[in-house]
């Protein structure tokens, strides 16, 4: 669960501030090695009425920042950081500015929240380009306001309502910024997102054993997985299909995408000659294959759009080109953490490959801001492994299995926020 409301958001973290940081500095050591931006100071000044808070960042880094009241806070939201800040920094308060903490919110997203003394507005948020030999600043000035006109900046954003920077001008300045008035209880009660992916369907029938399809296995073990996540009223399951039809690759990351999925998991069951192997496996993005079966059978799960009979040559290189971008890496990070520890719940309910986390290039896992993990649940050529998987008692307990993976994942990224 992320937060009830708005107001409990501060009754939970205001007691415990000092805490808090510690859990997002140890955060930042154990990522030390990904690359990811790292703040490296955190500077407080005030002239006037003016409050400038300033955050030294190893790189350019988009944000959002908007404010929120009872209490009055003000949230600045940036990519997953790395916090390598000195030992003094918690007690650089002045100005409008109460108390401050920082630490990952959830999955690719770091926040800094700002206790204000008073309702201020955000005068101006931009980030400075390094100048001779300094980090990257991005800063940020409030100054205070009447409770009216923070109210009404609490209202959604309309364009007319759009944020401008009075002082500054820098074009950083005018990349993802939010206007201040970001409704707060739309982030607040929001479910956990997932996106379960049933392999194949429509056209692309996937791996047979003779008897059955594995469209159809995935199908129904996604209906599985989505039924025991929801039961327990923390998450929003979403299908990339619901029914036998044919999606192709690029439509189910957009998917995943535009639900703005915090997991996506994609399902599958292959068939091989060889009938006496048998075991599940997950698979996570990696340009680099573990082996040589990783890397044949991506390249087998990456051609449904071709066996869909789909004209690939129109088509631009994004999906299928597994090259992967410096956005991508704490994503594959992130997969590949959470795929390590469902092979262990895994394991109590399903025979496994040894070596049960592997990584290949596969398409559908190539969405740079949502981490994504391949279930190959078995093998349709095994009679045993297509006998489980037809069987309605061991999809549920693979769906439990993977609902408590689910769940250590989402309760390990929030532990800092608490
Ligand atoms: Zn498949």
């Amino acid at each position: 669960m992320i937060i009830h409301s708005a107001k409990n958001l501060g009754r939970l973290i205001l007691p415990s501030a000092i805490v808090i940081a510690a859990g997002a500095v140890n955060l930042g050591m154990k990522s030390a090695n990904a690359a990811a931006p790292t703040a490296t100071d955190i500077r407080i000044g005030s002239h006037a009425d003016k409050t400038r808070f300033v955050i030294d960042i190893s790189e350019d880094v988009k944000f959002k920042v908007f404010t929120l009241s009872d209490p009055y806070r003000v949230v600045i939201d940036l990519p997953e950081m790395g916090w390598r800040l000195p030992g003094n920094v918690m007690s650089r308060k002045t100005g409008v500015i109460d108390k401050f903490r920082y630490g990952l919110f959830r999955a690719g997203l770091s926040r800094v929240v700002l206790d204000v003394k008073k309702p201020v507005k955000i005068k101006a948020a931009f980030v400075l380009p390094p100048a001779e030999g300094k980090r990257y600043r991005l800063v940020l000035d409030l100054a205070p306001t009447s409770l009216a006109q923070y109210l009404a900046a609490l209202r959604p954003p309309t364009s007319s309502s759009r944020q401008r920077r009075e002082s500054d001008t820098t074009p950083e300045a005018s990349t993802g910024i939010l206007p201040p008035g970001r409704k707060p209880e739309k982030t607040a009660i929001r479910k956990h997102v997932i996106v379960i992916d049933p392999g194949h369907g429509g056209i692309d029938p996937g791996s047979t054993s003779g008897r059955v399809f594995e469209k159809h296995i995935t199908l129904a073990t996604a209906r599985a997985i989505k039924a025991h996540l929801e039961a327990q009223g923390k998450y929003t399951v979403r299908l990339t299909r619901k029914k036998d039809s044919f999606v192709r690759l690029r439509r189910r990351i957009a998917i995943a995408r535009a639900h703005q999925a915090e997991l996506f998991i994609s399902l599958h069951a292959d068939a091989i000659r060889n009938k006496r192997i048998r075991g599940l496996s997950v698979y996570t993005l990696s340009e680099k294959a573990s082996d040589r079966e990783a890397a044949e059978l991506a390249e087998k799960e990456n051609k449904a759009d071709l066996i869909a009979g789909m004209d690939l040559s129109t088509e631009s290189k994004e999906v299928t080109n597994i090259l992967i971008d410096l956005a991508q890496r704490e994503t594959m990070n992130e997969s590949a953490r959470f795929a390590v520890d469902l092979v262990k719940h895994i394991r109590k309910v399903s025979k496994t490959l040894s070596n049960a986390h592997r990584f290949a290039g596969f398409a559908v896992l190539k969405a740079p801001d949502v981490p994504s993990i391949l279930i190959e649940m078995g093998f349709l050529s095994n009679r045993a492994d297509e006998q489980a998987l037809r069987s309605k008692k061991y999809r549920a307990n693979l769906a439990r299995a993977i609902g408590n993976a689910v769940d250590g994942y989402f309760s390990r990224n929030e532990q800092v926020q608490r």
